[in-house]
């Protein structure tokens, strides 16, 4: 004690958020590659998940298959349509052992949780075990979509989310929110600040497929689109910093 007054700890900015879901797209490890992971940027994802991860807040992931294969343009090429969609869910369950390996490095415990069971490689889905490693502290990547052929990871996303009573779904994509037309291609085109769900489906913007969009309106998720460009930018974000669009109810 020093002149008679107590010293109190500075408080320490509590984050908005106790529990999210980080949705990246496969695409997003390539870096500056066509094709597959780029070790430097999925080092540079870690980092900014184990920045937030540090700020108290339990995460979980969905990474996205795309960028090693996606079903559609396997069946395009005249694949099966489901065993394509197969193939693209095992993409997924490479991309979240690249990022487990990636977070590990840096001292923050994960685990991968698959939606099809592959037990020698991750754990299969169960959902009071994955809601107990999140309690622990643990980052959840889940794995394998919804198991499912026909949907996407941004369905996956939203869904276990929604298992998970995360409170709000961060989308991280190549731009700052979104916008009303393509910003790369019409300079004029409008970013939203907030934008509501139906909103979104009427108006067909890209934020999330149409099935994502409307099972986080069912179940009340906002979903926060913001980019990954910015260094440091998600920690920012998780904190109402930065520019980034709100989807909402209208
Ligand atoms: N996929 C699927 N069911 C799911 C999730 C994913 O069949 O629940 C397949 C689908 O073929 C998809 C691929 O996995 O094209 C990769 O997922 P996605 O396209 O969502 O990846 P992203 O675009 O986010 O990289």
């Amino acid at each position: 004690m020093t002149d008679g007054v107590a010293k109190m700890a500075a408080p320490r900015a509590r984050p908005a958020y106790r529990r999210i879901m980080l949705k990246i797209s496969g695409e997003a490890l390539m870096g500056p590659q066509q094709y597959g992971l780029h070790p430097p940027t999925v080092d540079r994802l870690a980092e900014d998940v184990k920045a937030i991860h540090d700020l108290g807040i339990e995460i979980c992931l969905v990474i996205g298959g795309g960028n090693i294969f996606r079903g559609l343009q396997g069946a395009a090429q005249g694949m099966e349509r489901t065993t394509a969609d197969y193939m693209g869910m095992l993409a997924t369950v490479m991309n979240a052992l690249a990022v487990q390996s990636a977070l590990e490095a840096k001292d923050v415990f994960t685990r991968v949780i698959s939606a099809i069971p592959m037990d020698q490689v991750c754990e299969p889905y169960i959902r009071r075990r994955a809601v107990r490693h999140l309690e622990k502290g643990r980052v959840c990547i889940f794995a394998a979509g919804t198991g499912n052929p026909y949907f996407t990871t941004d369905t996956a996303a939203t869904l276990r989310a929604s298992e998970m009573s995360c409170e709000a779904i961060f989308k991280g994509t190549q731009v700052d929110g979104v916008y009303d037309s393509d910003p790369k291609l019409n300079p004029d085109a409008r970013r939203y600040e907030r934008i509501s769900y139906d909103d979104v489906l009427a108006r067909n913007l890209k934020v999330m497929d149409a099935a994502a969009i409307a099972l986080a309106r069912d179940n009340g998720l906002p979903i926060i689109v913001f980019s990954l460009n910015e260094p440091n930018g998600l920690a920012g974000v998780v904190q109402g910093k930065g520019r980034f669009t709100v989807v909402e109810p209208g």
